[in-house]
Order: structure tokens, then C-alpha cells, then sequence
């Protein structure tokens, strides 16, 4: 499923986001930065070690904040890490947390002038945030992002499994 909002795409696909030629993908990572499991390990693994030296040098990052590495051996040039909300019970401002990982990598994109990147469902492994609550703060805060700004050319999300992806396009439709 693809929207145009002013001159700029905002995408959902069912796939594999270390095999994204966009200029940018986004790591769903720990406040360590040292690597993990899910989509961060999957990106440690095909981008190779220069993405844990630099992530090292950093040494870590905040929920809500966003840092910037190479891509090393991916396609992506570069890989934006965030840090999502661990999800109790949604009274501990998870919501807010969620907003500001997406806002983040957007911002700092945006800085480093890269037009196409791609985000994985932030927060919904490991970190338990309901599927369906999650998707309807990322593709808020994408539209927001798009409706506001016109730099970033292209978002994509890339959805692990149909499932979710079925849940982000239903979240889409109804924010349209
Ligand atoms: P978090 O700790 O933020 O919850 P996870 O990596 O555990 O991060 O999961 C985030 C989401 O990424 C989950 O929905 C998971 O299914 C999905 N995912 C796992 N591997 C990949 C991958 N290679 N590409 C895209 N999404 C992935």
C-alpha cells in the first residue's frame, strides 16, 4: 500500500529491512547500543562490524532518541538506531516515548539531508507494545512528519509477516 502526501511517498511492505535500498534504515535498538536480538541483531549481522565500532564510540542512546551510524555492508548508507518504549502497561508514557523514537530518526534524517528511509515496527517484539496501538502512533507521527515537511521524500515501512503488515494498512485506512 502507497500514499502521496504533497509530493512524497509513505509506503508499507511486507519484507526484510536489512535488504532496503533506501538511503537510511532504522534499527529497532537497545539504550546499549551492543546489539540484540530481532531486527537489531539482523542488522548487526548483514551490515558487519564497522555498525558496532561506531555504535560502540557512541555508547548509547536514550528511549525516544536517535542515533546515526554507517550502513557498513548494507545497501542503506546509513542506519538511524532508536531506542523504543518497553511496554508495562501503557500508562508509563509509552505512547509519548513511541512518538519521539519515530520523531527522532525523522529529524535526524532530515539533518543529514537523506530523502528515503525505512522503519521496522519499533517496540513490537521484544518490547511487547500492541501491535495495532503501535501502528497507529508510527503512521501518525509519518503523516504528521510528511504533512509538515517536505524534505523526506520517501517513508517506508517494512513489515515483518503478514499479519502485521494487514495491521498497519488497516491503521492507514482509517487515518486517511
Ligand atoms: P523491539 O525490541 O523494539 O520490540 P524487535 O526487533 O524485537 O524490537 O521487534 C520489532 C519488530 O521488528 C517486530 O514486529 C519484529 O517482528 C520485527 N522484525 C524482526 N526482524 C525483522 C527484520 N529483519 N525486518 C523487519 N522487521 C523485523
Amino acid at each position: 500500500m502507497e500514499i502521496r502526501i504533497n509530493k512524497s511517498t509513505l509506503s508499507l511492505v511486507e519484507g526484510d529491512i536489512t535488504r532496503q535500498d533506501t538511503e537510511a534504515i532504522v534499527n529497532a535498538a537497545n539504550k546499549s547500543l551492543l546489539g540484540g536480538g530481532g531486527v537489531d541483531g539482523a542488522i548487526h549481522r548483514a551490515g558487519g562490524p564497522k555498525i558496532l565500532e561506531e555504535c560502540i564510540k557512541i555508547g548509547g542512546c536514550e528511549t525516544g532518541e536517535a542515533v546515526i551510524t554507517t550502513g557498513g555492508n548494507l545497501k542503506a548508507k546509513y542506519v538511524i538506531h532508536t531506542v523504543g518504549p518497553v511496554y508495562r502497561d501503557g500508562i508509563h508514557n509509552e505512547s509519548r516515548f513511541l512518538e519521539n523514537a519515530y520523531k527522532n530518526c525523522l529529524r535526524l534524517a532530515s539533518s543529514k539531508g537523506i530523502k528515503s528511509i525505512a522503519f521496522p515496527s519499533i517496540s513490537t517484539g521484544a518490547y511487547r507494545y500492541p501491535l495495532a496501538k503501535a501502528a497507529e502512533i508510527a503512521l501518525k507521527t509519518a503523516l504528521d512528519y510528511l504533512r509538515e515537511h517536505t524534505d523526506i521524500e520517501l517513508i517506508r515501512f517494512v513489515l515483518f509477516g503478514s499479519t502485521a503488515l494487514e495491521t498497519y494498512k488497516e491503521k492507514l485506512k482509517e487515518l486517511i
